[in-house]
Order: C-alpha cells, then structure tokens, then sequence
C-alpha cells in the first residue's frame, strides 16, 4: 500500500486531504480528529473538576460559620442563606433526567436597611464557594431598547468576573442591589409604560428563572472572534438586595389587620414595633410594587437588622479583615505598632451613629482620624501610636461631616 492509500482510521478522510496523518499500531488519526479529541478530553476533565468542587460543599452550619467570620449580628439572615446556598447546589448536583422531583431554584431577596451587610453577605458567600459574582445595580437597568443597561449586561459583568470561563460563570452568583428601587411606583399598573420600573421587573424574570441568553462579550479579549456568548442562567444564584424604606408600614398594616379575628390581645403585644422587618412576609413586597412574578422566582426571603452601637463596635474589631487589623497591618508594615483605646473606638462609633453614616461611613471616620499619622509618620522615629479618644475627638473636629458621608 502507498503512503496516499492511507486513510484516517476515525473519519476515513484520505491522507492527501489531511495536514497530517499519524500512524499508531494499528491505526492512523489526522490532525482534525486530534483537535476534535482534544477537545472532548478538555470538556470532561472540566466538568469532573465542577463535580468534585460541588461533592465538597459543606453544611449549611459549615456556611453560616464562615459567614460569621466576615459578618457581625445578622444571624436569622446568615441561617437562611446558608441553608438556601446548600440547597441551591444540592439542586445543580442532581441528574436532571434521574430526577422526578423538579428543585426550585433558592434565589434570594434580602430586605434590609443600606449599609447593613447585604452585598457583603453575597460577596462572602461567592468567597465560600469560590465562584464568580457580578454586584448590579437595578437603578441602572432598563428595557431593552431604552437608555441604559439591558439586563443581560449583569451577565457580560459576570463573565468578566470569570475571567471569561463559561462554566464558572454559569455556576455564578449574581447580587442585584436596590431591586427595591425598579417597584412599581403605584399599585395601579397604568397603560404607560414604565421605563424604569415594572418592565425591567419583567425582563429580570427570565434571566431569574433559568434561560439562555446571548450575551455580547464586552472587551472580551480571549473570544476575539465570538459574537456573543450563551449563557444559561438556570444554575446561576440570583441574590437580590433593598432597603425597601417605609415597607414597615405595609408590615404593621398588615400585621393589625390580621389581628381582627385572628390574634389575641396577648399576641399583638408579642409583636416588637420597632423591629418590624422580622415579620416580613412576600405579601408585604407585593404591596410595596414588586410584582407576584419577581417574588415567585425570589423565594427565599429574609431581613437585616439596622446596626447598633455595638455591633459597629464589633465591625470595627472582630471580622477577619475589620478595620482596625486592616489599619493595624498597614501601620506594622513601617513599624509601627497602632492600638485604639476602646474609649476611641467607642467615640468613633458614637459618631457614625450621631451623623448615621452606618457601617460604611466606619471607613472614612478612620481614614480622617489616622490620615495625619499616615502622612507623617512613615518615615519618622515613631515605633507606636495609640488612638486615644482626645486623638479623635482633635482630629476630627477638622473634618467637616459631609466630607465623611461624601467619601462613605
Ligand atoms: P448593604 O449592601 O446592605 O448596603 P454593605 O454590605 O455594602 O451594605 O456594607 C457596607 C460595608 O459596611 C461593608 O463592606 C462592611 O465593611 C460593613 N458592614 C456592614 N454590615 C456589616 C456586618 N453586619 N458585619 C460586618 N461588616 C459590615
């Protein structure tokens, strides 16, 4: 037989149409079959490694654990999304076709005032997991076709999250921040269309519940010529924040009209009046603008509390990366030993309250207070600084309070 007589053993394309023909012991492959191959052995392994990462998912008493190193208080939302994020990957870890019973998917709605741990509950969560999130803001969201970002741009952020791994992507989270903000501004849906509020609620659905969709890469380098790219959502986890501002009084409504008929005297005065989002119920969403659908597809609701003094006190020092430890090790890393008295800590706290710049405003009150030190003493024969509450109190009353909420 000539060398042109040979054939691929896998397609049977004649050698001259081949690039090349390589021969094995009884068998010859060509260079498309290799690629092809190559590409079959790619998917599995990629798919294996998911399985694996996924049979080590722990308990939710596991996730709530890790959760407490990062986030003070919040404990009844901590429980809920631990429990919620286990069975979200029990459900990806079921064989579709085996199954007869169908999981719903866990999305998650978590009302709860700004600054009180919402973005980082999910940011910690994907932590946990080791899985890509994309933080959207639903201000910014609009119909397709109108002036904004369609939904589907919360996709191209998570891709790029993923560093444009599709499969990472897809077992993504994504956390929505102020869906609050897209309720429908009155309960009477009006003929007009509503540019930024139920239409957007609309076409969030879809994505929510579990579809395909073509998204545009974005400044996607590693697909120079991929159009777009499918992404299915069904196994992303949708996380879904607000502050829901006044939906306390839907709460109480509803809670003193159940009352009639329902509870005794001695129930209502169980109810705590000034924690009223603990109550909270899908109803109440509902009648603060987010339409049934939306609730539907965010099943798991839960709440956060305001912050008091003494969880702040507890965000400045405890988590893994609290402020002070942060500022601790930037002051270590030049020498110098930094410790706060717990009388500033308290004076700080105090302030973030008294001015209510929350959690957040935490950063910029230790940036004000520690700023002068930073600048001088890096190269100073300083070895300690202790924060005391004089210090503050001196340095802060150079600052001018919207300054701090400006950088908050
Ligand atoms: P939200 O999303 O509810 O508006 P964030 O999660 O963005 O609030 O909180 C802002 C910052 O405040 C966080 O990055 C964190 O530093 C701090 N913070 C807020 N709540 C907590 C908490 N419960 N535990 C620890 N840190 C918190």
């Amino acid at each position: 037989m000539s060398a042109t007589d040979l054939n691929c053993s896998f397609c049977g394309r004649p050698k001259p149409e081949t690039q090349l023909l390589i021969a094995g012991l009884d068998a010859h492959i060509c260079d498309r079959c290799i690629i092809q191959a190559h590409g079959i052995v790619q998917e599995e392994t990629a798919e294996e490694a998911i399985n694996e990462v996924d049979l080590e998912l722990k308990p939710p008493k596991e996730i709530k654990s890790f959760l407490d190193q990062y986030v003070i208080g919040q404990e009844a939302s901590k429980r809920v999304l631990s429990v919620a994020v286990y069975n979200h990957y029990k459900r990806l870890m079921q064989v579709p076709s085996k199954e007869e019973v169908e999981i719903q998917k866990s999305n998650v709605l978590l009302v709860g005032p700004t600054g009180t741990g919402k973005t980082l509950l999910a940011q910690t969560i994907a932590r946990y997991l080791n899985v890509p999130i994309a933080i959207v803001d639903a201000t910014v969201l609009t119909e397709a076709g109108y002036v904004g970002e369609d939904v589907e741009s919360i996709l191209s952020r998570l891709l790029q999250a993923a560093d444009y791994d599709l499969t990472r992507a897809q077992r993504g989270i994504v956390f929505i921040d102020e869906i609050d903000k897209i309720a429908r501004k009155s309960d009477n849906p009006s003929i007009t269309r509503d540019v930024s509020g139920e239409g957007v609620q609309q076409a969030l659905l879809k994505l929510l519940e579990g579809t395909v969709v073509n998204v545009p890469p974005k400044g996607g380098r590693k697909h120079p010529d991929q159009k777009f790219i499918e992404v299915d959502t069904s196994n992303i986890l949708f996380i879904a924040g607000g502050a829901f501002d006044g939906i306390d009084a839907h709460i109480s409504k509803r809670l003193n009209l159940q009352a009639i008929g329902y509870k005794t005297a001695q129930e209502q005065r169980h109810v705590q009046k000034e924690n009223l989002l603990q109550y909270i119920t899908p109803k109440d969403v509902r009648s603060f603008g987010l339409i049934p659908e939306i609730i539907g597809r965010l099943p798991v609701l839960t709440y956060m509390n305001s912050l008091d003094k003494d969880t702040l006190l507890q965000i400045m020092t405890v988590p893994k990366n609290a402020l002070t430890k942060q500022y601790a090790r930037l002051f270590e890393m030049d020498g110098i030993d930094l410790q706060f008295t717990a009388g500033a800590l308290e004076f700080m706290v105090d302030k973030a309250l008294t001015f209510n710049l929350g959690a957040r405003g935490l950063r910029s009150l230790c940036e004000a207070v520690l700023n002068d030190a930073m600048f001088e003493l890096p190269d100073s024969d300083v070895k300690k600084l202790k924060v005391t509450k004089q210090y503050v109190d001196q340095k802060l009353s150079k600052v001018e309070w919207p300054q701090l909420k400006a950088v908050s």
